[in-house]
């Protein structure tokens, strides 16, 4: 079963089209970079998964549910698809482990050992054991995202969604955060990841889709894409660097 099905999903911003009749199907294990200009639909795109955006047409199944099936489904879709945005978005008052701790506290009603205890296992898995008494004040911004990626896990998602994880980082605190996502990928994980960094999509990803104007425009592998890009806007746009 795919985890992510777009059947003709339509999104709209008054008159603006966003997403303009978007078809996608992402399989369990798929690491899928999504690149494209900004304004091109990339953000809403994700969170139209994550049901931060409602849909205004079309179907979409996120873990075989439906998108529009009401508020539990909306809950239940949440816990699958964790995500990860450029602005960490971390409480500044707790630790990385209360941080990371309160997800499971409140939404899986995980007991308050238990959660610490998963907390712990997943600062540990994204670099940060020594760091779960910190404040995200104490932490630069690459430990900040790994907090973020940690907590994202802490809901046990079978999909992580990714909306440039590294472009508000400088240059040297990208990679720390990239090794992270790299390692989520070999464990398995099935990822949908919107990024500038191009050696990452060739490294890591399974796929790539190129979004212009609400639509994918070119969906492919990512050596295929990167190496011989067929289309005139790919081409244009991946000489510019956007
Ligand atoms: P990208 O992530 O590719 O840069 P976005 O999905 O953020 O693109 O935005 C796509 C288009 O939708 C842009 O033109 C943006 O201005 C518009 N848009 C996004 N969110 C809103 C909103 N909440 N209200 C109105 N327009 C929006
Ligand atoms: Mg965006």
């Amino acid at each position: 079963m795919n985890i992510v099905e777009f059947r003709n999903v339509e999104k709209h911003f008054g008159v603006h089209t966003v997403l303009d009749r978007v078809n996608l199907q992402i399989r369990p294990g798929e690491v899928v970079v999504l690149i494209g200009p900004s304004g091109s639909g990339k953000s809403t795109l994700l969170r139209c998964i994550n049901v931060l955006e409602r849909i205004d047409g079309g179907e979409l199944l996120v873990g075989g549910l439906s998108v529009r099936a009401g508020a539990a489904a909306a809950r239940e879709i949440r816990q699958e698809a964790g995500m990860v945005f450029q602005q960490f978005n971390l409480f500044p008052q707790m630790t990385a482990l209360e941080n990371v701790a309160l997800g499971p506290r409140h939404v899986r009603g995980a007991s308050r050992a238990e959660a610490r205890a998963q907390a712990r296992e997943l600062l540990a898995k994204v670099g940060l054991a020594e760091r779960a008494g910190h404040y995200p004040g104490q932490l630069s911004g690459g430990q900040q995202q790994r907090v973020a990626i940690a907590r994202a896990l802490a809901l046990r998602p079978r999909l992580m969604l990714f909306d440039e994880p590294t472009s508000a980082l400088d240059p040297q605190l990208r990679q720390e955060v990239l090794r992270v996502m790299q390692a989520l990928a070999e464990d398995g994980m099935t990822m949908l990841v919107v990024t500038h960094e191009m050696q990452f999509a060739r490294r890591v990803g399974t796929r790539l889709l190129f979004m212009e104007n609400g639509r994918i425009a070119v969906d492919g592998s990512p050596a295929d894409l990167l190496d011989t890009p067929s289309d005139q806007r790919l081409r244009d746009f991946l000489k510019d660097g956007e």
